[in-house]
């Protein structure tokens, strides 16, 4: 601040500032103008003095008192027009300042060039003085207020910063802000409530991570998906009631909203071949009405591994350890017969009962076990759909539904809640 009060100094722009104690002072980028100490006398003072104090004595004396006044007016003006305002509220008030300081009718200086220098003029310097001071008040029109008003600017504050100089210290820059900004900034910040992840994204990152954990990639792709992909390539025949209107969402009759997140283990195998180990996180969806169970749009994660010499213990070992490794080691897996098309032998996977640990209990409907995925060994027609020869390679898939996973470990009983947006739910995890 130091430095910058050197500086106006030296401008010599002085607005407000002729020395007189009680005179309105403007604080402008730089801080406080102060007086060039070059004057010996200040305007302020000239003003209170009559011609003869101020030594004036001829017509020359007078027109050289009188643009040293014009000359003042022109640059307070000019100073306060460039320095502009930061607010209406702060621009009224400089212009009522300023136009106040010259033209008040008691106290302004104006008024008191009138009495003191007109007035008492000596009779031979009257004429000369009238003639001034009229092309004065003539020319100091340009200081009423509606003239300020339209003249001086109301600066951005942005701009404004970018005007301190390079040399500015932090703190310059700093003072100048709480200067310009209205408000006290030493008030706390207004805090926006950071989110947190949805449920049913951090069961998905915790499936994953498991995963992970045993080198799978995570792999993904398109939700609107052809026909080819979504069916054909996974051994769903055309009859299949899947493909039906009343099961699955059509674009057009060769493009659906996929229905599971299969396609991408066809698409795998054509980018990488085998042996290859995926999991296929992902939206899905299907022609259902939406209730306590259902959702036309929901989350499956599918695994793929394909190897030379892979085998249905691999798959129960693998997925036995995936249950005891998210809920828990007293978990045990049940695996049970059953069919789909894109897998042979294929199977349903139960594990005990997390409620009742198998005892039977209202959520397993007193059987002890909860049924959680399906899985099986590829189908050799869709190995070789993907690329790969059935003969050298074998591998298993599951899936599971990432939402009904999430509804079980945070005791959910309804699958709406996850995707009503209601944050009185949300902030529970
Ligand atoms: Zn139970």
């Amino acid at each position: 601040m130091q430095k910058k009060n050197r500086g106006s100094q030296k401008r010599g722009s002085a607005l407000f500032s002729y020395g007189r104690s009680d005179a309105p002072r403007m604080i402008c980028r730089g801080g406080l103008r102060t007086a060039p100490s070059r004057l010996a006398m200040t305007l302020d003072e000239k003003v209170r003095k009559t011609l003869g104090e101020l030594g004036v004595a001829d017509a020359a004396g007078v027109e050289a008192l009188f643009a040293e006044v014009r000359a003042a007016i022109e640059a307070e003006r000019a100073s306060l027009i460039s320095c502009g305002a930061a607010s209406e509220s702060e621009r009224d008030k400089l212009c009522k300042d300023l136009r106040d300081r010259w033209l008040a009718r008691k106290n302004g200086i104006l008024s008191s060039i009138d009495e003191r220098w007109l007035k008492t003029s000596p009779r031979e310097l009257k004429p000369s003085v009238g003639r001034s001071f009229n092309t004065l008040r003539r020319e100091s029109a340009g200081l009423e207020i509606a003239e300020l008003t339209r003249d001086v600017p109301l600066r951005a504050h942005a701009a404004a910063v970018d005007n301190l100089s390079a040399g500015d210290s932090g703190t310059a820059v700093v003072s100048h802000i709480i200067r310009e900004v209205p408000g006290d900034l030493t008030l706390p910040g207004n805090r926006r409530p950071l989110g947190s992840l949805h449920p049913v994204t951090q069961m998905q990152r915790e499936i994953e991570e498991i995963f992970l954990n045993l080198g799978f990639q995570i792999e993904s792709g398109p939700e609107i998906e052809s026909v080819h992909y979504n069916f054909d390539a996974l051994n769903i025949p055309e009859s299949h009631p899947s493909r039906d209107d009343w099961d699955t969402l059509y674009i057009d009759s060769q493009t659906v909203l996929r229905t599971h997140t299969s396609p991408v283990q066809i698409r795998s195998m054509e980018k990488y071949g085998a042996p290859l180990h995926i999991i296929i996180p992902g939206k899905c969806y299907r022609h259902d009405n939406p209730d306590a169970s259902h959702s036309p749009m929901f989350h499956q994660i599918e695994g793929l591994a394909i190897a030379s010499d892979i085998t249905f213990a691999d798959l129960k070992g693998t997925l036995d350890f995936f249950a005891k490794k998210l809920f828990g080691e007293t978990i045990r897996t049940r695996f049970q017969p059953s069919f789909f098309p894109f897998t042979e032998p294929s199977g349903e996977v139960s594990i005990s009962c997390i409620f009742c640990a198998g005892v039977g209990c209202r959520v397993c409907k007193e059987s002890g076990w909860i049924e959680v995925m399906g899985c099986g060994m590829v189908h050799p027609q869709v190995l070789r759909n993907g690329g790969i020869d059935p003969e050298k390679y074998s591998g298993w898939a599951f899936g599971l539904g990432v939402d009904r996973f999430a509804m079980m470990k945070y005791d959910i009983n309804d699958i709406q809640l996850f995707f009503q947006s209601d944050v009185r739910f949300l902030l529970q995890f």
